[in-house]
């Protein structure tokens, strides 16, 4: 099927008489006839749910259509992506392993790894996005467990090379994991071009709507664990009953280790409420992020054109003609990229807080990747504290505007930011 008609209808197919929308299974336990039946879902002979931490019908359906939307063998959704980012890589990467990150990702991702993860005993080096794959070969080590990066990164926008990344991972016998947040399965399926593990922060455009915080790790089920790398994955957990994830679960080896162990011991599940709610935003996926991407593609250009009268001093949107990333954006995103761009006006600072003051419609919000408009001065909110030479070490200019494009009239939004240039 295609990717819209899977947005709308993948993961739950009711039977006769059951509900046509998915149902909110608010319920902690469920009920079964005999002690045998509950034994043999613990014991992993039969599926079904026992309790919700590990699993419930609302969160079941919602993690098959991700799946089926990345083209995974499974998913596991979480309270939030930053739940997802740290289950997808300590899945496999304990104390004493390596992890080589791309450092244009999401700041809280960053502050996940650079300092959480670091007091739990494992090791990042952090590479430019734009490294060559003889830089990034060198940055392997023999405790090197995984390679991580974002397909669009938040809030830099830079494009990610996924199959250079995946080849350099894979020739080191270790899985590429990819934060596809502002893609979207819509708009890019890193698993076709050798990703092994998807994440995303569903709270962005999956939700949309800006109502419920979540996250999901999904797993192509290509990657081969079996290689000597990763004991936890081919030798008996003690803990689950023995269970050797490689031999009783095959390709879903990964995602299952994830639910009955991380899951199991962390506790960072989706409510079947939330769950309720990302469904029916991934109903509406398909056509939301159409408009994004085409209001930011005119956004982009009525900036572009902005430059020539001084208003706006520089645009960033990789869908642009002459953006550094303009082709890996149109190798891996030829429908377009995703609805933020960030850009500098004149007057620096100052000007952008003028700037910001004169939006109506877009609102100054701490979010992006909602159907409305929103925008956000990071050197005057997340990045206050710095002044501007931190900013530069940051890759943050004091004039720099995220702006998040939303699903409105496009002559509305444009009509805003053209007011707001007016009062600077
Ligand atoms: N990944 C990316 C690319 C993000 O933009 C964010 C949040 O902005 C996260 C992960 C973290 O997600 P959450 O806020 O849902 O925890």
């Amino acid at each position: 099927m295609h990717i819209n008609t899977k947005c709308v209808q993948s993961g739950y197919t009711p039977r006769n008489g059951e509900p046509r929308v998915v149902p909110i299974a608010q319920s902690t336990t469920f009920k079964y006839d005999t002690a045998e039946n509950m034994g043999n879902l613990f014991d992993l002979k039969e599926s079904g749910f026992f309790y919700t931490r590990l699993a419930n019908p609302t969160v079941d359906a919602v993690e098959k259509k991700l799946a089926d939307l990345e083209g995974g063998v499974g998913a596991v959704i979480t309270s939030s992506g930053q739940a997802a980012s740290f289950f997808s890589v300590f899945n496999i990467c304990g104390a004493g392993g390596h992890v080589i990150c791309s450092s244009a990702i999401y700041g809280g991702t960053y502050n996940l790894f650079h300092k959480t993860m670091r007091e739990m005993g494992i090791d990042f080096t952090f590479v430019p996005p734009d490294i060559s794959e003889d830089e990034l070969r060198a940055a392997f080590r023999e405790n090197t467990k995984c390679v991580f990066g974002e397909t669009i990164s938040n809030p830099s926008l830079d494009i990610i090379d996924i199959e250079m990344f995946a080849r350099a991972a894979h020739e080191h016998g270790v899985p590429f994991i990819i934060d596809n947040t502002f893609a979207t399965p819509v708009n890019c399926r890193p698993i076709e071009f050798g990703a092994d593990i998807v994440t995303h922060s569903t709270t962005k455009y999956i939700d949309g709507h800006a109502c419920a915080v979540g996250g999901v790790v999904i797993d192509s089920g290509n990657f081969n664990w079996d290689n000597g790398k990763f004991p936890a994955l081919t030798t008996p957990d003690e803990s689950y009953h023995g269970v050797v994830y490689t031999k009783d679960f095959g390709r879903a080896a990964y995602i299952t280790k994830m639910r009955t162990h991380l899951m199991r011991d962390i506790g960072a599940m989706a409510s079947p409420q939330n769950s309720f709610y990302t469904n029916l935003g991934l109903e509406t996926l398909f056509l939301r992020v159409e408009r994004h991407v085409s209001n930011a593609e005119k956004v982009a250009a009525y900036l572009s054109e902005r430059e020539k009268d001084g208003s706006i001093t520089w645009v960033n949107y990789p869908s642009l003609p002459g953006n550094k990333y303009y082709e890996l954006a149109r190798k891996y995103m030829p429908n377009g990229t995703c609805g933020v761009i960030s850009f500098g006006v004149r007057g620096g600072r100052e000007g952008a807080v003028k700037f910001m003051e004169g939006l109506r419609l877009a609102a100054i919000v701490t979010h992006v990747a909602d159907a409305r408009t929103c925008v956000l001065h990071p050197a005057s909110t997340t990045h206050r504290q710095m002044n501007d030479s931190e900013l530069a070490a940051a890759g943050v200019s004091p004039d720099l505007i995220r702006f998040s494009v939303g699903i409105e009239y496009v002559g509305d939004i444009i009509a805003d930011i053209d007011n707001a240039l007016k009062e600077i």
